[in-house]
C-alpha cells in the first residue's frame, strides 16, 4: 500500500474509533443500536451493503458481507460494540469523549474492543480501495452484549440468523497483544477458552437466638466451610496442548523462566511448587499460568443473615468456576459435591446459573500459519504462540457452529505491558494511533493474502 493511503487510513481509523467511543454503549443497558447505526452509515457511504438486526429494542447488531468467488473459505471479522462501565471521576480524561491527544485515542472501549472494530472496518475499506479480488466471502459483524454474556448479541445472531454469520474462519478479540520478553515481542493468538460454570450454593440450618449459639444450627458457619473448601481447592493439574505450546514459547525467550518451565513441563505434578517459587519474583505471571493448569473456583457473592441477634437458617454464595478444555461443568459439579461431602450435602442445595463448555480451535490451520508469517514480516524477531484464555469471549458461540475462531487483535504495548492490561475494564483505557495503524496493516495483510 502507498504511504499516502496508509497515512490517510491512520487518521481515518483514529476518527472512527473516537466516534465509536463517543457513542456510550455501557452495558447494561448497552444501547448498541446507536453504534451499529453509525457503523452501518459509515460502511454505506463507502458503498458496502449492510444488514441491521435488533435482538431487543436498543440492542443493535450490524453485519456486512463482501462476496468472493467462493474458491476460498469464508472469513468473519467479529467484534462487540458494548463496553463495561467507566467512572469519569477516576479517569484523567472523560472516558466517553473520544479524545485524540498526543498520539492516543482515549476512552472506554479503545482496547476492548472498539479499537478492533475500527481496524476491521478499515481492513474492509482498504480491500475495496485497493480493488482486491476476493476468492471467499469476507463478513464483518459488530455485535451487542458481549460484556454480559452475548444473549442479545453474538449468541442471538448465531441462534436466529446463523446463515448471516457462519464462516469457515473467525477473527475476534482475545489475543494479539504483544508480550514483551527481553526486548522481543511474543504475540498471542487465542485458540481456546476455558468453560464457564457459575453456580449458587444454598446452605441450610436452624435459626436461633444469637445469645445462645449452641442451640441453633448456623447456616453462615456451614457456608464458611463451603467457601473455605471451594475457594482453596487445588484441582488436579492438567497440561492441555495450547498451554504446553505457550509455556514452550515463553521459556524460549525468557531465560529466567526457562528452568522453571522445563521442570514444569517434565513434572506437571510439581507445578504448584514451581509456581510458588516463581510467584516470589513474578506473582502475576505465576498466577496467570496457574489458572491455565487446572479448573479454578472463586467465591464471588455471599449473602446471609437478617438481624444482629438472629442466627440465620439460610446463607447463599455464588461461585465462578472455570474448567479446562477436556473438562465439563458436569464433571466440575461432581468434584465439588465430592469435596463438600463432609460439610453435609443434605444441608446444601446447588443451582446452576450458567454453564458453557470450554471451546477449542485447532492450531494447525492455513490461517494460523499465515498469521505467524505476516507477523514475522512486520517483526522478524518476534515469536507467536497460541494461548488459552481463562475468560470467555463471543468466540465460544461461533466455535459451536463449527467455525475455526482465533482471538487476534494485533497490538504492541504502548506502555509497560502490565499497565496496559490494567486499563482494560480499568482506568484510562487508550490506544495509540500508531497501534491502530499497526493493527490495520497486519490485519489487512492477513485478510488480503488469505482471501486471494
Ligand atoms: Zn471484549
Amino acid at each position: 500500500m502507498s504511504a499516502n493511503l496508509l497515512k490517510e487510513a491512520e487518521e481515518e481509523a483514529a476518527n472512527l474509533l473516537s466516534d465509536l467511543i463517543r457513542i456510550n454503549t455501557t452495558n447494561p443497558p448497552g444501547n448498541e443500536t446507536a453504534a451499529a447505526k453509525y457503523l452501518a452509515e459509515n460502511l454505506g457511504k463507502e458503498g458496502f451493503d449492510f444488514e441491521f438486526f435488533e435482538s431487543a429494542p436498543g440492542r443493535g447488531n450490524v453485519v456486512t458481507r463482501v462476496r468472493g468467488t467462493g474458491e476460498k473459505p469464508s472469513l468473519l471479522l467479529l467484534s462487540h460494540l458494548d463496553v463495561v462501565a467507566a467512572n469519569p471521576k477516576e479517569w484523567s480524561a472523560d472516558p466517553f469523549s473520544g479524545l485524540v491527544k498526543d498520539g492516543f485515542v482515549w476512552g472506554r472501549g479503545a482496547l476492548d474492543m472498539k479499537g478492533m472494530t475500527a481496524i476491521e472496518v478499515m481492513t474492509l475499506k482498504l480491500l475495496k480501495r485497493n480493488n482486491v479480488e476476493l476468492k471467499g466471502d469476507v463478513i464483518l459483524a459488530a455485535t451487542a452484549d458481549e460484556e454480559r454474556g452475548g444473549k442479545a448479541g453474538a449468541e442471538w445472531l448465531v441462534h436466529n440468523h446463523p446463515e448471516k454469520v457462519r464462516a469457515d474462519y473467525v477473527i475476534n478479540e482475545g489475543g494479539g497483544l504483544a508480550i514483551p520478553i527481553n526486548g522481543k515481542n511474543l504475540f498471542t493468538v487465542s485458540t481456546a477458552e476455558k468453560g464457564i460454570f457459575w453456580f449458587k450454593v444454598k446452605a441450610k440450618g436452624r435459626p436461633g437466638h444469637g445469645s445462645v449459639p449452641g442451640v441453633a444450627d448456623n447456616a453462615i458457619m456451614r457456608m464458611n466451610r463451603v467457601v473455605e473448601k471451594l475457594g482453596n481447592h487445588r484441582s488436579k493439574i492438567l497440561l492441555v496442548p495450547t498451554v504446553k505450546k505457550f509455556l514452550g514459547e515463553v521459556a524460549k525467550e525468557n531465560k529466567t523462566l526457562q528452568q522453571g518451565v522445563s521442570m514444569l513441563l517434565a513434572n506437571p505434578e510439581m507445578s504448584d511448587q514451581i509456581l510458588d517459587t516463581l510467584a516470589q519474583t513474578d506473582k502475576s505471571m505465576a498466577e496467570e499460568l496457574r489458572a491455565r493448569l487446572r479448573m479454578t473456583i472463586s467465591p464471588t457473592i455471599i449473602h446471609g443473615g437478617v438481624k444482629e441477634n438472629i442466627i440465620p437458617s439460610d446463607c447463599e454464595a455464588v461461585f465462578d468456576c472455570r474448567v479446562l478444555p477436556g473438562q465439563s461443568p458436569t464433571q466440575a459439579m461432581d468434584e465439588i459435591r465430592e469435596l463438600l461431602k463432609d460439610v453435609g450435602l443434605e444441608k446444601l442445595e446447588f443451582e446452576t446459573i450458567q454453564a458453557n463448555n470450554p471451546s477449542v480451535s485447532p492450531m494447525n490451520t492455513p490461517l494460523y500459519e499465515l498469521i505467524v508469517e505476516v507477523l514475522k514480516e512486520f517483526e522478524p524477531d518476534c515469536s507467536v504462540s497460541p494461548v488459552l484464555l481463562t475468560g470467555g469471549t463471543d468466540s465460544r458461540f461461533f466455535r459451536k457452529l463449527g467455525n475455526v475462531c482465533y482471538g487476534f487483535h494485533p497490538v504492541r504495548a504502548d506502555m509497560p505491558y502490565g499497565e496496559m492490561l490494567k486499563t482494560v475494564h480499568g482506568i484510562d483505557e487508550r490506544i495509540s494511533t500508531e497501534n491502530l495503524m499497526f493493527g490495520t496493516s497486519v490485519l489487512y495483510e492477513i485478510v488480503r493474502r488469505f482471501m486471494t
